[in-house]
């Protein structure tokens, strides 16, 4: 039996129905579907062997390597499968995203729905359960680390209610294995474990993950060079796997029978890059590769200046792209519509463009994405500190001139992170009358398009149709109550 184990809630270990939007659903708060339904529909449980999950969530599957070359003995287990793994574990760790439901898009449905996301209740019940605390009792340690580590600050009473003993925030292929000995050991571990920038590991010291990841996805860089002031990923290194390394963790992938990949990096635009200007060579091998190996392929995320600044590159790799499949989707950070903010708080987000011109780069680099069957998630930051009327309505203005694009643009609240993180919280009661006709303007422009890319995403598959309705009806639906509202 292992002495770590290491888990994820159930909103976490889900492949979506390989259909990586469709994990936004796990920010929502219970509603008017049933819950069994809306679990099943957005979030369904990853199978698993024996507990142990057949894909895991890619951070995970990292901490999971990174112990294994330390010499821990180490399983992943299904949060539903933990009861029997815990008998002789000394160590829990628990991936987390938004484990209290206060990222952007957790904490402008939880306003406005006014109840809890599903995403946090089941953090909540995973460490409530009775499997866990009963380990609790006999020993067993808690960690917590992943993406959302940095709301357990904010949240110091549940730190101490939850029986949480450590929590991880950084990138930790560097100290894991000396943190958890120190436990084992039963020396002093602090509460709160931050890894500065300078302990954040080079390209050799990450190491490939070596067991399935969910819906295949790989990293192919850490790091982003562009410095927006409310992102907490802006402080790291920018570093680029080479393709080998890709190749092999693909290959990790595949061999399980996953032909799908995200290709995970803050901006997939810049692979390889040393800059904010593609690197046309890198970026289009990249793809080569990964179109030979997989049946099909999402981007976590990209920027809108990177595909503006070489208007033909895009339809090149859609080229490749679009051998495997009929779109494909990344998620893109908008923000605003006024350059005056855009200046102020995200002054690098348009380069090589300048800010001034953020208007005119959103707009080309939107189009070039919609004639080439790239369908963004696009986010808008609402409240952000300072923000004005007017440049409210240049915001909505913007998204005017983008309604015959093909993507979703989701308004979601100012949260303090970055260098803002002592800014105030942005909610609901803070709404004037310009932000909720800009809410209500994006929910209108974006139902427009949900219909198109729900027909896009189960076109492949005749009894796909089924499930396809399901989620028509939930559309239509939501829609009902938009124009209830308005
Ligand atoms: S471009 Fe994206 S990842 Fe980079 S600093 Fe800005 S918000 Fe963060």
């Amino acid at each position: 039996m292992a002495e770590v184990v290491l888990t994820a809630d159930r909103t976490l270990m889900s492949t979506y129905h390989n259909n990586e939007f469709l994990g936004f659903g796990t920010c929502a708060p219970p509603n008017f579907i049933p819950e069994w339904l809306y679990s099943y529909l957005f979030f369904p449980r990853v199978k698993s062997k024996r507990g142990h999950p057949q894909e895991a969530p890619y951070g995970l599957r990292k901490t999971e390597a990174q112990l294994l070359n330390d010499g821990f003995h180490v399983e992943t287990v299904s949060p539903n499968h933990l009861g029997k793994y815990l008998k002789d574990a000394k160590i829990l760790g628990v991936h987390t995203m938004d484990p209290f439901g206060l990222g952007p898009a957790s904490t402008t449905l939880a306003a406005l729905f006014k109840k809890e996301p599903y995403l946090a209740k089941h953090f909540h019940a995973l460490l409530t359960s009775p499997q866990v605390k009963k380990a609790k009792k006999n020993g067993l340690k808690v960690f917590v680390g992943g993406p959302g580590a940095w709301q357990f600050r904010y949240r110091e009473k549940d730190v101490e209610d939850l029986g949480i003993d450590c929590i991880v925030e950084g990138e930790a292929e560097n100290v894991i294995g000396k943190i958890f000995k120190s436990a084992i050991n039963g020396e002093d571990i602090p509460r709160h474990y931050e890894i500065g920038v300078d302990a954040a590991p080079n390209i050799d010291q990450i190491p490939d993950i070596v067991q399935p990841s969910i819906n295949g996805l790989v990293e192919i860089g850490r790091g982003c060079c562009r410095g927006c002031q409310f992102c907490n990923v802006t402080l790291r290194p920018l570093r680029w796997y080479p393709l080998e390394k890709i190749d092999r963790e693909l290959e990790v992938n595949v061999k399980s029978g996953r032909r799908n990949t995200v290709l995970h990096a803050e901006d997939v635009m810049l692979y390889g890059s040393k800059n904010t200007v593609p690197d046309e060579e890198k970026l289009v091998k990249l793809h080569q590769l990964v179109t030979k190996k997989c049946n099909g392929l999402a981007w976590s995320h990209c920027s809108l200046a990177a595909i503006a600044s070489k208007p033909q590159l895009l339809p090149k790799l859609s080229e490749l792209i679009l051998q495997n499949q009929s779109w494909w989707g990344a998620e893109i950070g908008i923000e605003t519509g006024s350059p005056e903010v855009a200046k102020k708080i995200m002054p690098a987000k348009a380069h090589p463009f300048s800010a001034d011109e953020w208007h005119d780069v959103v707009v080309q680099a939107m189009g070039i994405a919609h004639d080439n069957m790239l369908a963004p998630a696009c986010t808008l930051i609402v409240g952000l500190p300072e923000e004005t009327e007017a440049d409210i309505l240049k915001t909505m203005d913007l998204i005017d001139d983008l309604k015959d694009m093909r993507s979703l643009i989701v308004p979601l609240f100012f949260v303090p992170l970055g260098t803002l993180k002592n800014k105030d919280w942005f909610n609901d009661t803070k709404l004037n009358e310009l932000h909720k006709k800009l809410l209500i303007q994006c929910a209108k422009r974006d139902f427009r398009w949900v219909d198109n890319l729900i027909d896009l995403s189960w076109s492949e598959h005749w009894y796909q149709g089924i499930s396809k309705e399901f989620y028509k009806g939930f559309s239509a639906i939501a829609k009902y109550r938009v124009n209830k509202i308005h």
